[in-house]
């Protein structure tokens, strides 16, 4: 049988994993412990964000099971939130950071009890890396673990203000905290580098011995206990060292790491990260789609004036049109980009052998798709008006869990600039750049011309970010010749992913059931490839690669696509797999006015006597 247009679209963008993957999870947050509520300070926020954490762990299968699979991960990364952005930064912490570490460097029979009590809950395990002096930089993190033969523990020690914990989830006394640590392991007097630690932080009577934590101030939105976190000479037992196979005990109790160097070691402890990615664009690109679900409903029925009329629906304007349609191609895009980055992922032997360029898909992914879904998500926040800023209303509260997200797990611009260093370093060898694509004749929609674009100039850049670094006529110091080159080279790793972003679109319309599922697509792929080529048309036309006229004709392409996308608005949203009954939001409902006023509990007049819309 053939589906339906919106039942197609739906399983491109999750491929072909919701009923499996996300159905639950979207009938869960149907709860009405999931409800929006108003008045609450940071504090009373915050803890609501651990019952409803406490909530969702309670319906779903063990954080174990969830571990196993990282479809139902990602899954969980994406839907809770949709309606408490709060409550998915402490899952993801807890479930993938915290006790994925667990898991991979600790799940032996003499932790079982441990391992038992994060995978029931029982405590909430913060992930402490960051230091108040450490951030991008974390390798070089001061915090210690020196090892005390004669006790056979470690005695944890913050050294000063620099090396305290930062950021991670210690605000909060009065719920059990069981740690993972990130610490400088010290043993014979030697400094192996830093290794993962199980650390009780609270107990049912709030902090530990040794133990010191402070809230970070607060934060607009998220009101969760972040917070600064310092230990003074705490005895952590020696199994609680999770050096899985990065070191271990011998028979006469002397530690000894694993074999490589430091650096190594360092990614293996750190080995949660990676997916880690893949969690935070899940859940930029999960915000994305509803802010453009909320603002597309909104403006469908939000009435203004039009010449010669006075009950036109917003989006009937191109003006309106072209920055949500603009944003619904980019959702799609970056949704296509994360399904390829998760299969590569799913598809990639265990940790510890990743494939090369594994990492620098996920981290193209991690930061093109946060950084497109804040701009998306900023756009629907202003064509909704002053509706667009209640948090009831979600988009702005999205806008605030996309800053977090563009800096925590790898700061977006650290994380770009180091993945374009690896590429300029591997790249070069004997490869021949594609030509550039001659314009002549070319139509302004056609994907693979406007791909060879992208393409082209992707090389070029490339190209030119190699030259610089290895110009060797001038005297330079490495980091002289990094800062020539690291803007270019910025530039490149971004067009990187806007091209793969591209092929998967295209290969998603190509895999089309339906006619209109497939000339929706194929619209907005056209709409998303314009759009990025139009960014930098000054550099086509310089390089031949685009005529004057198509220059001239790019913003008019650009609104007759928009005119053209207009009737699949909605079958492209419904694709989505979102309702106004999960969002909540009073402008996502079919009337927002009497949604509103219900919210607010006005007693204005009835929502019968709301004039009829022509
Ligand atoms: C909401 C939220 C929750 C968090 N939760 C946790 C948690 O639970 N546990 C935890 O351990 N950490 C947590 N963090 C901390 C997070 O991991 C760090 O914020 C992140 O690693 C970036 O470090 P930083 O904020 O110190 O930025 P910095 O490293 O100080 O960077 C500041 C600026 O300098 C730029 N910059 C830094 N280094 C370079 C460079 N080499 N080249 C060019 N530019 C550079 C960055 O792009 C950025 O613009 C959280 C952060 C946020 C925002």
């Amino acid at each position: 049988m053939t589906p339906s247009a919106s039942a197609d679209l739906s399983r491109l963008l999750f491929d072909g994993r919701y009923e499996q993957n996300h159905q639950d999870l979207h009938e869960l947050l149907l709860d009405p412990v999931f409800d929006a509520r108003e008045g609450l300070d940071m504090t009373g926020a915050g803890k609501l964000a651990y019952a409803r954490s406490r909530a969702v762990h309670g319906a779903l299968e063990r954080p174990r099971e969830i571990m196993a699979d990282p479809w139902r991960l990602f899954a969980l990364a994406e839907w809770p939130s949709l309606v408490d952005v709060s409550t998915f930064s402490l899952l993801m912490v807890h479930y993938n950071l915290a006790f994925g570490t667990v898991l991979e460097h600790g799940d032996r029979e003499d932790l079982k009890d441990l391992v038992e009590e994060l995978d029931r809950l029982d405590s909430f395990s913060p992930y402490m890396a960051t230091e108040l002096g450490y951030g991008n930089n974390v390798a070089a993190l001061r915090t210690e673990a020196v090892y005390d033969t004669a006790t056979q523990t470690f005695v944890l020690n913050t050294p000063d203000a620099l090396a305290q914990k930062h950021m991670s989830y210690s605000g909060f006394h009065d719920i059990p905290k069981l740690a993972v640590v990130l610490a400088r392991l010290k043993a014979d007097g030697k400094d192996h580098g830093v290794y993962p630690f199980l650390v009780r932080i609270t107990d049912s009577d709030g902090l530990c011995e040794g133990v010191h934590a402070v809230p970070c101030p607060e934060k607009p939105v998220q009101g969760l206990d972040n917070g600064l976190t310092w230990f003074d000479h705490v005895r952590v037992p020696r199994r609680n060292l999770l050096h899985g196979d990065m070191g271990g005990f011998d028979e006469h109790g002397a530690f000894h790491p694993a074999p490589g160097n430091r650096r190594k070691r360092f990614l293996r402890t750190m080995s949660r990260i990676l997916p880690g990615r893949l969690c935070v664009s899940s859940a930029a690109t999960g915000a994305g789609r509803a802010s453009v679900y909320i603002a597309l409903r909104y403006a469908a029925q939000r009435l203004t004036s039009a010449p010669g009329r006075s009950d036109q629906p917003v989006i009937g304007y191109r003006s309106h049109q072209l920055p949500l349609y603009t944003a619904l191609s980019k959702t799609y895009a970056m949704t296509f980009l994360l399904n390829h980055a998760k299969r590569e992922f799913a598809a990639a032997p265990a940790a510890g052998s990743l494939p090369a360029g594994l990492g620098d898909l996920v981290s193209i992914t991690k930061a093109l798709s946060t950084w497109e879904m804040s701009e998306v998500i900023a756009t629907c926040r202003e064509r909704c008006g002053a509706q667009g800023i209640f948090s009831v209303n979600r988009i702005a509260d999205y806008g605030s869990l996309l800053q977090g997200l563009v800096t925590a797990e790898g700061d977006n611009q650290v994380l770009l600039a180091t993945t374009a260093g690896q590429i300029i370093a591997r790249s070069g060898d004997g490869e021949e750049p594609a030509p550039a694509p001659d314009p002549a004749g070319r139509d302004l929609r056609d994907t693979a011309f406007l791909l060879a674009a992208l393409r082209h100039r992707e090389e070029q850049l490339l190209g030119s970010a190699r030259a610089v670094m290895a110009d060797g006529s001038r005297d330079r110091t490495y980091f002289e010749a990094w800062n020539d080159t690291v803007n270019t080279g910025l530039e490149a790793a971004r067009l990187r992913g806007v091209r793969t972003a591209l092929e998967c679109f295209t290969g998603a319309a190509g895999a089309a059931r339906t006619d209109t599922s497939r000339t929706a697509l194929g619209l907005l792929a056209a709409l998303y490839a314009l759009t990025e080529v139009r960014r930098d048309a000054g550099w086509y036309l310089a390089r031949g690669v685009l005529t004057t006229e198509q220059v001239e004709r790019l913003p008019l392409e650009a609104d007759a696509l928009c005119a053209e996308i207009h009737p699949y608005a909605d079958v492209l949203t419904e694709g989505f797999n979102l309702s106004p009954e999960l969002l909540r939001a009073p402008i996502a409902a079919d009337d927002y006015a009497a949604a509103f006023q219900r919210y607010t509990g006005a007693f204005g007049p009835a929502a019968d006597r709301t004039p009829e819309r022509s």
